[in-house]
């Protein structure tokens, strides 16, 4: 009934939405990226997520976590900047003095009471863009009210089990398809519905990733997705185009990674160290 778009994206349709560095650039140009998360125990989540910001190219990086996290972040990413929480172990507000170009949130930031209440007020008052994984797409999937309130093209990286809890089980691919393009015509939302070959939908356009593989089935490798995302979007590149070549530069980083590795032996901060070179 509507006119539906599929697109295989490789290294051809990513060179399309790559945009160089030109001489005379400086950070200023790449904007400041906030990474939102952590808890005690999953500090390393948002470690892995700032780090693939930086690494993508973000300008500024600022990682915001509960305090128990302040010495880990600092001393693994001197690059990064530190915000912490009043709390040692989770969030309970989520404060900030500047306005980011773009915040990622969700990697290991759990489901506690006050967590859930200080994501909702921060979606209340957000006007930066926004990349939601993991626990915060568990938050909207319990909280259905919240959905308003998020801004036009915000990108959502459900992995399978993520993706159940916010539009309920489906019967086989196509009917998967066709709910994710409702939530997202719904919501006007980017849904990153992640996996081997993963899809970027938005509406009723469908792209199709072709990198990647079955190494990248480890722990932290979604961590790394939403900071490659948060960094893109960052350096100016609209959100729906930012998803397109985020998917595509992350499993292309794995692919490079597992030469060294092989598929077993890769680790989510070996996909971090080939963002660079993932770049085309
Ligand atoms: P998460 O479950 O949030 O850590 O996300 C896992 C990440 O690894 C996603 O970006 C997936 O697309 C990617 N991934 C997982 N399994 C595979 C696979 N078999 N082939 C390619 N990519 C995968
Ligand atoms: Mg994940």
């Amino acid at each position: 009934e509507t006119s539906a778009f599929a697109e295989l994206v490789a290294k051809p349709e990513a060179l399309t939405l790559y945009k160089p560095r030109h001489k005379f650039a400086h950070k200023g140009d790449y904007g400041h990226s906030l990474l939102v998360g952590g808890g005690y125990g999953k500090i390393g989540s948002v470690l892995l997520s700032v780090n693939a910001a930086l690494r993508t190219g973000a300008g500024l990086a600022t990682a915001y976590i509960p305090e128990c996290g302040y010495e880990i972040l600092q001393t693994a990413v001197p690059e990064a900047m530190v915000i912490t929480d009043t709390e040692d172990d989770y969030i309970t507000k989520i404060t900030i003095n500047f306005e980011p170009t773009v915040i990622g949130i969700g990697m290991g930031m759990g489901t506690h009471d006050k967590t859930v209440t200080a994501f909702s007020e921060f979606l209340k008052q957000n006007t930066s863009k926004l990349v939601i994984d993991a626990d915060a797409i568990n938050i909207l999937a319990k909280e259905t009210n919240l959905l308003p309130l998020l801004g036009a093209q915000t990108i959502l990286t459900p992995h399978p089990g993520e993706l159940k809890r916010l539009i309920g089980t489906w019967k086989d691919d196509f009917d998967k398809i066709k709910k994710v393009k409702e939530f997202s015509i719904a919501h006007d939302c980017i849904v990153v519905v992640k996996g081997a070959n993963t899809l970027v939908i938005y509406k009723d356009d469908i792209y199709v990733n072709t990198s990647g593989n079955p190494g990248m089935a480890t722990a932290g490798s979604g961590d790394v997705l939403t900071g490659i995302l948060t960094g893109l979007i960052s350096q100016g590149y609209e959100p729906l185009y930012a998803a397109v070549l985020g998917v595509y530069l992350h499993g292309s980083a794995g692919d490079l990674a597992i030469q060294e590795t092989g598929y077993q032996g890769l680790l989510a901060s070996d996909i971090v160290s080939h963002i660079g070179k993932s770049y085309l």
